[in-house]
């Protein structure tokens, strides 16, 4: 144990983290020049084009150090959206150490402050490393003093480094030698292993990756999960190189994989902890948490007869990610669908991406909206996933709605925008402190809702790009709200419903009509789109009939030129959905996130 390092990287987004990852791996020999691609640890197809970590993964290393021994380096990747700060916060709890690193050309960011404090939360030691050095733009001397202000480091543990140049590669892994503790935990004690991720794959099931904290796990021994209480046969276990390398045991201090015939992701909880059924532990790994979607909305098939296909497909997406949770709901205007739960706006963006590209499933995405507790006067309190669901306002006695804990750092020149946004959004300042004469983080109280939508966008224009943030939820606060309804020739759709802050209802409700005017082609009659909050009218657009010939422009000439045409208009409806008599587009659904 004494020779093993696990340590993981954090790193605010697009600071460097893959690239020195794979750095890491190409100087300890893991990948072989054959194997080396471009940011290894991000296997998904997804994950590469988007240029993201999405999941969580770990890899192996084994690396001879200057002073002549061998070392097991278990790196372990962490992935880099809020979205994912649950597995985040379970995969840093799995190491010892942590690099920390920072652009030279953008200094300290949200989520450089943010993960270093749970790193800090852990205990783990930190390795401040100051990356792409070889730009022009770097600003070696100014960020080493953030840095040094930030953890209260000597300036000469900074390591400087280039992901691309490799240079500080060798200095880095010496680092981890010499500054990360080696493991602690009883080989010899009752089995106790974090589960700090989970991979589905279609001919094995589920892989668990664990780092085991006490005890040895070993092949073919019947093991327990501590929270969920199942059972089931450790089929496989070994340690995790570029591919899995099967062992008969994995002891205390290492990490490694389980295959155990799982069929389904929802069976394996991150945070959840191994144990085994002969000598069982008495307590789980502490932070276990129950991962809660966060964000909601209505998926719809764009063809009404492929609900089923669709929910074959929901279900299929649910083995290999257990953070979606779907129920069947109908809804007036877009017929029968599924209310989806997603961890995050991100998250909902891959789930949409994902049931095209692998299941080839065209769908319209309601608004997003989060979950909100309604207490009835009769006392109960209901959980809201869709603001069609809202009882009677005579019936409601309180509604309350999540909260956030924002964290701001901002040029000081930005300063008073980003205070006047985050008030806009109803935010409270609590906080504000100066990192350096010219950068200061501000931390506010706001409600999810508010952020959901537009909130990031916002925040990058009105501070030039310079603002970063990051932020986790608070639990529940009541707050004044209303549904706001839209109307489309005086049917309510119900897939448009909206509850909204009640001062802001109005110009919502304004601003709402404006943009469906906007969205909604013009058709063979007037269609009029109203605001309402229960039977008051609060705002009114009207799209203006049109008797439009699509071929007209092709003058009756060229008949090849005519079918295209006429083909391509199909395919431009395909996303559309009848409402009543009145044409519907995709966009009109999701007109709230494009409202300025
Ligand atoms: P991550 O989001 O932290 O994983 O960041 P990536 O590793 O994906 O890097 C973000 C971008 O910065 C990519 O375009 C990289 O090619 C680039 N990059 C990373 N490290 C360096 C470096 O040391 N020097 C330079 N010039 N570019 C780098
Ligand atoms: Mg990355």
């Amino acid at each position: 144990m004494k020779n093993i390092r696990n340590f993981c990287i954090i790193a605010h987004i697009d600071h460097g983290k893959s690239t020195l990852a794979d750095r890491l791996l190409e100087y300890t020999k893991t990948i072989t020049e054959r194997e080396q691609q471009a940011q290894v640890l991000d296997n998904m197809e997804l994950e590469r084009e988007k240029g993201i970590t999405i999941k969580s993964h770990a890899i192996q290393m084994d690396y001879t150090a200057q002073n002549g021994e061998r070392y097991v380096l278990n790196l372990i990747d962490t992935p880099g959206h809020v979205d994912f700060s649950y597995e985040v916060s379970r995969a840093i709890a799995s190491c010892e150490g942590a690099l920390l690193i920072v652009d030279a050309t953008q200094g300290i960011q949200a989520q450089t402050i943010s993960n270093l404090y749970l790193a800090l939360g852990n205990d783990l030691e930190i390795i401040p490393v100051l990356n792409k050095i070889d730009m022009d733009a770097a600003m070696v001397d100014e960020v080493k003093d953030q840095i040094v202000d930030l953890i209260g480091c000597d300036r000469d543990e900074i390591i400087a480094a280039s992901g691309k140049t490799g240079q500080g590669v060798e200095d880095i892994l010496e680092a981890i030698v010499a500054r990360c503790p080696a493991p602690k935990g009883d080989e010899d004690a009752p089995l106790q292993a974090l589960i700090f991720d989970s991979v589905f794959n279609s001919f094995r099931g589920v892989i668990a990756y664990f780092r085991v904290m006490n005890g040895t796990i070993r092949k073919g021994e019947r093991v327990k999960f501590f929270n969920s209480g199942k059972e089931y046969d450790a089929d496989e276990v070994g340690v995790l190189k570029l591919k899995m390398v099967q062992r008969n045991e994995v002891r205390a201090g290492d990490v490694g994989y389980i295959i155990s015939g799982i069929k389904s992701s929802a069976d394996v909880q991150v945070g959840d902890t191994i144990t085994s059924v002969a000598n069982p532990c008495t307590t789980g790994i502490e932070g276990f948490e129950e991962v809660k979607p966060m964000v909601f909305a209505g998926v719809y098939p764009v063809e009404n007869d492929e609900y089923e296909e669709l929910r074959a497909s929901l279900e299929k997406l649910r083995l290999n990610d257990a953070s979606l949770t779907f129920e069947p709901e109908s809804s007036l205007a877009l017929g029968f669908g599924f209310r989806c739960g997603f961890l995050g706006l991100l998250h909902m963006e891959i789930i949409q991406e994902r049931l095209y590209r692998e299941f080839d499933m065209d769908v319209i995405t309601t608004v997003p909206n989060v979950s909100y507790n309604v207490y009835t006067s009769k006392g109960d309190m209901i959980s809201i996933h869709n603001p069609s669901g809202l009882p009677e306002p005579t019936l409601v006695d309180r509604i309350e709605e999540p909260y956030i804990h924002a964290q701001i750092i901002t040029k000081t020149d930005y300063l008073g925008n980003v205070i006047k946004l985050c008030m806009e959004k109803r935010g409270t300042l609590k906080s504000q402190n100066f990192l350096t004469t010219d950068r200061v983080e501000v931390n506010f109280e706001m409600p999810l809702a508010e952020i959901v939508f537009d909130f990031y966008d916002k925040l990058k224009s009105i501070s030039r790009g310079y603002a970063s943030f990051d932020y986790h939820q608070i639990g529940y606060k009541i707050s004044a709200l209303a549904k706001l309804d839209i109307l489309l020739n005086s049917e309510p759709v119900d897939a448009l419903s909206a509850l909204i802050y009640k001062d802001h209802a109005y110009d919502f409700g304004r601003k709402m009509c404006e943009k469906l005017k906007e969205l909604i082609p013009r058709q063979q009659f007037d269609i009029a789109i109203q605001a309402a909050i229960g039977a008051k009218i609060i705002a009114r657009e009207t799209v203006k009939a049109v008797r439009k010939d699509v071929t007209a422009k092709c003058y009756g000439g060229d008949i090849t030129r005519k079918r295209k045409l006429l083909e391509k208009q199909k395919k431009g409806k395909k996303r559309m959905r009848q409402v009543g008599n009145v044409e519907v587009p995709q966009s009109a659904f999701l007109a709230v996130l494009k409202m300025d």
